[in-house]
């Protein structure tokens, strides 16, 4: 697993690419941003630790600007403490997930397992970038779905849990295999949530939501989605 660090704090560094480094990973450091949007551009990772204040080029910037050319490595933003307003704007810039300095290396760890295992989508997706069933067109770097050429809008958590169906269709999942993989280590315990966002697709998607042709229901084991 090749991991792409952005920080410019020597001592971030040393300490964390040592510790990443003993866990298996192959580390790359960049100490600026533009630096890093450029390796980021130019050589395949599966995880970007970016931070935010960054010299020449901020971190933001980074992962926008790298969600824009269609690099959809996952982006784990490091804000350093009271930057409240910046995650959210990092999450809306194309970040998926983001952890406050300072931190737990334990913490980044279990960030880092949760973001690989929801890395399906940098699979099929990432390569074809598209994807049609009945009249539904799923645009996988633009994160865009329509019926019918009308949009369809999805929340983020749909969108995923769609993209999860289309990566693996043809396989049944059982409701716990969905949280993992969909939501990963930030989900409520609940399997309804689960059955929520299936019906929600259904709503969306579906010709007769009620009898749904895509988003099949397994009794007695979860869900399987057939195109
Ligand atoms: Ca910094």
């Amino acid at each position: 697993m090749k991991i792409l660090l952005v920080e410019d704090e020597k001592g971030l560094i040393v300490t964390l690419t040592d510790r990443l480094t003993s866990e298996g990973f192959d580390v790359t450091s960049a100490a600026d941003g533009k630096l890093g949007f450029d390796l980021a551009c130019t050589q395949q990772f599966d995880m970007i630790l970016l931070d935010v204040m960054l010299p020449k080029k901020n971190g933001y910037d980074v992962a926008r600007d790298l969600r824009q050319k269609g690099i959809q490595t996952p982006i784990l933003m490091l804000t350093a403490k009271g930057e409240t307003i910046d995650k959210v704007l990092g999450l809306k810039l194309g970040a998926d997930d983001y952890l406050t300095k300072p931190f737990e290396v334990m913490e980044l760890l279990a960030r880092i397992e949760a973001l690989l295992r929801r890395r399906p989508s940098q699979t099929e997706a990432a390569i074809n970038g598209a994807f049609r069933f009945g009249d539904v067109g799923v645009d996988f770097k633009r994160a865009e779905v329509t019926k019918s050429n009308t949009p369809v809008e999805l929340s983020a958590m749909e969108f995923r849990l769609l993209q999860f169906f289309i990566e693996n269709r043809g396989s049944v999942h059982s409701r716990d295999d969905l949280l993992d993989a969909v939501w990963g280590y930030d989900a409520m315990p609940t399997t309804r949530t689960v059955d929520v966002h299936v019906a929600w697709l259904r709503q969306k998607l579906e010709d007769n939501p009620k009898h749904p042709q895509y988003i099949q229901t397994v009794h007695g084991f979860g869900y399987k989605f057939t195109a």
